[in-house]
């Protein structure tokens, strides 16, 4: 790898207070350098916006879900065709595919680094789907990643909780992470989703019973919150609330935040989980109920999992949210049950204007973002591609800091839900440059403990990205004139030139041997997958470190 000396842009690299400074960033060998020999190639940034390169902490790329999600929808691929790239890479083949809402593996790749994204999370995972996940994140070129896995549902994790044997629900926890290559432990609907399986078509409470008073979702959450710390995970416990999509549901959400009350724990697409009703039961915006208390709460962050209007398909580990969902629109679905692990849904969707809940949820994201007084903690997401695609982050960001574009797509949409919010009411705070650059790469980096990601210190990751400024937000992000990716430039005068294979992030925390050997039991009763089959092995990229609160 040859250096590299990206000269006389504006940085804006909020990490290192930097926001909006001339100056150059130099490269050598993969990382950010404090400088480079004058005879150094260079790339000519002056006049240009240079950021790091982009971090996506929420969104489905590589799962199981995510190819049940591609058999349902032919139709998403015939109307999307996706020619391969031309590279100038000989080494690297470049490869066709289709985009649309749920793009095939190489064209996810394709288009991330398109937008200026270096490093992409799958957020849901089951165990037994973690080799599928590898396999298409293998396939997924230039991005870096990786992905958290499903855990909260899962007949070992209950019988322990319900055995009292919380430290030995730890150490399964670590066993799990290892042996699925994942990088943090996701809860969906702790406990709901079991429920549901069970026959229950009800609310999920936080104090309910699964078989047995002592599991509960609050159970769930505290066990698998404290043993993200416990292990030393560099993100903590990545929350789905109970109740997504649910009215009302605001009241749940607040509630668990206040059941992990000072624990570190993040909030997922916050958004689908800050709805109230109103005197007469129709749908309100609770965002501000939400977005206060985690304005209140610094232990607590979030990403919004905004609705961006138009066509999305919604892809969950939430089944019952899926089966209400068919439902209620009457759209095909696919429903696959993991067996002891967890469940899988999935709907195509489409968030129309003119449709009076699709327009409040578009507007509750948007007041989350607006009314947030921390963009480190709350950070840009559409939930891809449940809330929208990713290719629709450009216009997200144009929405975020062009208040007069805002408001008049807050004439076209339906308003007959949004009395009482506060966008509709008029929000006149615009976000800054440097702002979105906090909540699509500093932010989301450091909420997943990334040290060399997000920021151009010496010594990060070299993964850079320069835009041409424009007065239009959504043109300015859709394209990019320059991407480097681990000091590879990948796109060059706006075209993507190479495709370098990315790196895989995961952890391997240690954990008691002794756990194996139960856990080795509980699959031979109950398990279709034999015990020995189950570990995914020869992960090409060695674990991240843990913080030290790991090495017990
Ligand atoms: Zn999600």
């Amino acid at each position: 790898m040859t250096p590299l000396r990206i000269a006389g842009g504006r940085v804006y690299d909020p990490a290192n207070g930097i926001d909006g400074d001339v100056r150059d960033i130099c490269i050598d060998d993969g990382r950010i350098v404090a400088d480079v020999p004058s005879s150094a190639p260079r790339l000519d940034a002056r006049g240009m916006v240079v950021m790091p390169g982009g971090v996506d902490m929420h969104c489905h790329v590589a799962s199981g879900s995510v190819n049940v999600a591609r058999r349902l929808l032919p139709e998403d691929h015939a109307q999307h065709p996706a020619l391969a790239p031309v590279l100038d890479d000989l080494a690297t083949i470049p490869r066709s595919g289709s985009a649309g809402l749920v793009p095939t593996t190489f064209t996810t790749g394709y288009r991330y680094a398109g937008l200026g994204y270096t490093t992409v999370f799958d957020a849901a995972v089951a165990p037994l789907m973690a080799r599928s996940a590898h396999a298409q994140l293998d396939d997924t070129p230039i991005v870096d990643g990786g992905f958290f896995v499903l855990l909260g549902n899962d007949d070992y994790l209950l019988r322990q909780i319900d055995a009292g044997e919380r430290e030995r629900a730890r150490e399964y926890a670590a066993w799990l992470l290892g042996a699925s290559g994942a990088y943090a432990i996701k809860a969906v609907n702790p406990g709901g989703i079991e429920l549901w399986k069970r026959g229950s078509r009800e609310r999920t409470e936080l104090d309910q019973a699964l078989g047995s008073s002592r599991v509960t979702p609050r159970a769930i959450l505290e066990t698998l919150a404290d043993s993200a710390i416990a292990l030393g995970l560099p993100h903590p416990l990545h929350i789905h609330c109970n109740n997504l999509g649910l009215p009302d549901n605001a009241s749940t959400t607040l509630a668990t935040m206040a059941a992990l009350e000072g624990r570190r724990a993040h909030f997922t697409h916050l958004q689908f989980h800050s709805y109230g009703t109103s005197g007469d039961g129709a749908w309100r915006s609770a965002a501000r109920e939400v977005i206060e208390y985690v304005n209140a709460h610094p232990s607590l962050s979030g990403d919004v999992g905004q609705v961006m209007l138009g066509p999305a398909v919604t892809l969950t580990a939430d089944a019952p949210v899926e089966y209400l969902l068919h439902r209620s629109s009457g759209r095909k679905w696919a429903n696959v049950d993991i067996e002891l692990e967890t469940g899988c849904g999935v709907v195509p969707h489409e968030y129309k204007e003119r449709n009076a809940v699709a327009a409040l949820q578009w507007a509750i994201g948007l007041e989350l973002f607006l009314l947030s007084s921390d963009p480190w903690r709350v950070v840009l997401s559409t939930d891809h591609p449940n809330g929208g695609s990713f290719m629709s982050y450009p216009a997200l960001i144009r929405l975020l800091m062009d208040r007069a574009h805002r408001d008049e797509q807050i004439k076209r949409v339906e308003p007959k839900l949004l009395a009482g919010s506060t966008l509709a009411d008029g929000i006149a705070r615009e976000y800054t440059l440097g702002e979105i650059a906090i909540i699509t790469r500093a932010g989301p980096a450091k909420l997943l403990g990334l040290r060399d990601k997000g920021h151009l210190g010496v010594g990060a990751d070299a993964d850079v990205t320069v835009y041409v400024p424009d007065a239009d937000a959504e043109k300015m992000f859709a394209t990019t004139r320059y991407v480097v990716k681990g000091g590879t430039l990948v796109v060059e005068e706006g075209q993507l030139r190479r495709a370098p294979a990315g790196r895989r992030l995961h952890v391997r925390p240690s954990f008691d041997a002794a756990v194996t050997a139960d856990i080795e039991h509980h699959f031979n009763q109950y398990s279709t997958v034999r015990f020995a089959n189950y570990p995914v092995g020869d992960l090409r990229d060695a674990s991240v470190p843990l913080a030290p609160s790991g090495a017990r």
